[in-house]
């Protein structure tokens, strides 16, 4: 791999996508773990990088290597699923205005860039010699390996949602046949149901999804069954994340469609699948339960001891994205323990993954010094939530990289924006009508589907 490798031009581009801040990450690496010179992989060849899960961080991260490194970088991308089925707009099946092949994608357009797509379950990795066992009882050896497995729903972290109930009661959260399968349910309810909706305490996927969620719930009800209700228990004191706004919303538009309940903790689910109980003993009837279970990094991740002290999240080195553990592997994504405030979003995602790209091609790439890595970005993430089909919430966050703490902190958030389907702004002053959010919010998506899968 020659110094040339790297284009300026391309070098230009890491600092643009990267949009933020990067400290050259300083790898203290495990003894009999030498790092081969720059360019070069222990295993002889291209330097390898090893990524698990080609979701949202997973992809984009393989996009990135493979744009910036080009054929000085091998890039092995391990997914379990055939396709990628997109959870930002899934809420909407469950709304009814989108199909879930209308959010699943092949992986080709990695393909086609160099990246080599195998389908294949990770069984286990060993972080110390950097390798990656397969189901098929085979291994990868790596240079690098990035975890992209995002977070799991834990159901048994609630009493009485085993497997039996499981197959009862639906989360439908990052579950393709569970989102459909939830959109039959609902179909199917009598005019007078009570639909349940439980919320589990923050940090959860999808920092404005479960609200989304009870949106969409509530906006389906509402045209077809006037009579019915939704119950939302939220484990959270109060909403996350734009509370005025979506307080309004639950309050005001879906006056005597929403019971909005926080500080609703669901200990236990019934295995009639007619109610949960709550902590403090209370239970709640519904005719549909969705009760969305709380979540943690993937296995693979916490049998490789990359979790901090909760055991639930990775700790990583900000912004190198290099486990502190482990420093031969990355972590990516919804699974890494995010600083106060940041959201487990694909916005954060992608932002994790151009990071990662240019600690990653920083260690394996030769690169010339004149291109000092930046200390003092800031990351602008976006978000959406759809209220109905056509009109969605939009909220900005803003973090600021503090080089002294090596971590984010947040700043003041901006106020959310987005108008209703009567063309009335949400928050008045703000965006006025004619900045219809939801064009906004699906021109977002697609191009995240872009970007990620070079569709
Ligand atoms: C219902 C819902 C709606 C959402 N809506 C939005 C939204 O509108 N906007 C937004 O910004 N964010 C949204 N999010 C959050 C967003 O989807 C996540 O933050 C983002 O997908 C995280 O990316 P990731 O790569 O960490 O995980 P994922 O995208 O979940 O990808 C993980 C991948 O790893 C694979 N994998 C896991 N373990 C293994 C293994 N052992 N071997 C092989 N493959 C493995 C999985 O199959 C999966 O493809 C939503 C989340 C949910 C659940």
């Amino acid at each position: 791999m020659s110094r040339s490798a790297v284009r300026p031009s391309s070098r230009r581009r890491w600092l643009r996508v990267a949009a933020v801040t990067g400290a050259t990450p300083i790898l203290n690496l495990p003894a009999g773990c030498a790092s081969p010179p720059p360019g070069a992989s222990r295993g002889g060849g291209a330097p390898r990088v090893v990524i698990v899960g080609a979701g949202v961080a997973g992809a984009t991260l393989a996009v990135q290597l493979k744009r910036e490194g080009g054929e000085g970088i091998d890039v092995v991308l391990i997914e379990r699923e055939p396709r990628y089925v997109s959870a930002p707009l899934s809420n909407a099946v469950i709304g009814g205005w989108r199909r879930i092949e209308q959010l699943t994608w092949g992986y080709d357009g990695l393909r086609r860039l160099g990246v080599r797509v195998m389908h294949e379950e990770a069984t286990a990795i060993d972080p110390s010699s950097a390798r990656v066992r397969l189901r098929d009882g085979t291994s990868v050896h790596a240079d690098r390996i990035v975890l992209a497995c995002g977070a799991e729903p834990v159901s048994a972290r609630i009493d009485g949602y085993g497997p039996e109930v499981q197959a009862l009661v639906l989360h439908a959260w990052q579950q393709a046949r569970q989102v459909e399968a939830l959109r039959q349910r609902l179909v199917r309810l009598a005019d007078d149901a009570t639909v349940l909706l439980s919320i589990p305490r923050a940090p959860y996927s999808g920092q404005m999804a479960p609200y989304e969620r009870a949106c969409q719930l509530a906006t389906y009800l509402r045209q077809t069954r006037p009579r019915a209700r939704l119950v939302v228990l939220d484990a959270n004191p109060s909403i996350p994340v734009a509370p005025d706004v979506l307080h309004r919303i639950f309050r005001q538009r879906f006056m005597g469609v929403i019971d909005y309940r926080p500080n609703c903790i669901v200990t236990d689910v019934g295995g009639d699948a007619r109610h949960v109980v709550l902590e403090g003993g209370e239970r709640v009837r519904a005719d549909l339960l969705n009760v969305i279970p709380p979540g943690q990094a993937g296995r693979l991740a916490r049998e490789a001891g990359l979790t901090g002290a909760d055991g639930r999240w990775c700790d990583v080195a900000w912004p190198s994205m290099s486990s502190v553990r482990w420093p031969l592997v990355h972590v990516v994504g919804d699974a890494v323990a995010s600083p106060p405030g940041m959201a487990k979003s694909a916005a954060m995602a992608v932002a994790h993954a151009q990071w990662a790209a240019r600690s990653i091609l920083e260690a394996l790439l030769v690169r010339a010094p004149e291109d000092p890595p930046r200390r003092d970005g800031a990351i602008v993430a976006r978000q959406f939530a759809f209220v109905d089909s056509r009109s969605a919430l939009g909220i900005t966050s803003v973090h600021r990289f503090d080089a002294a703490r090596g971590t984010w902190s947040e700043v003041a958030g901006l106020p959310a924006d987005g108008i209703d389907e009567q063309g009335l702004p949400l928050q008045p002053g703000v965006r006025g009508p004619g900045d219809p959010q939801g064009t906004q919010a699906l021109a977002w998506t697609r191009q995240l589907w872009k970007d990620m899968l070079e569709t």
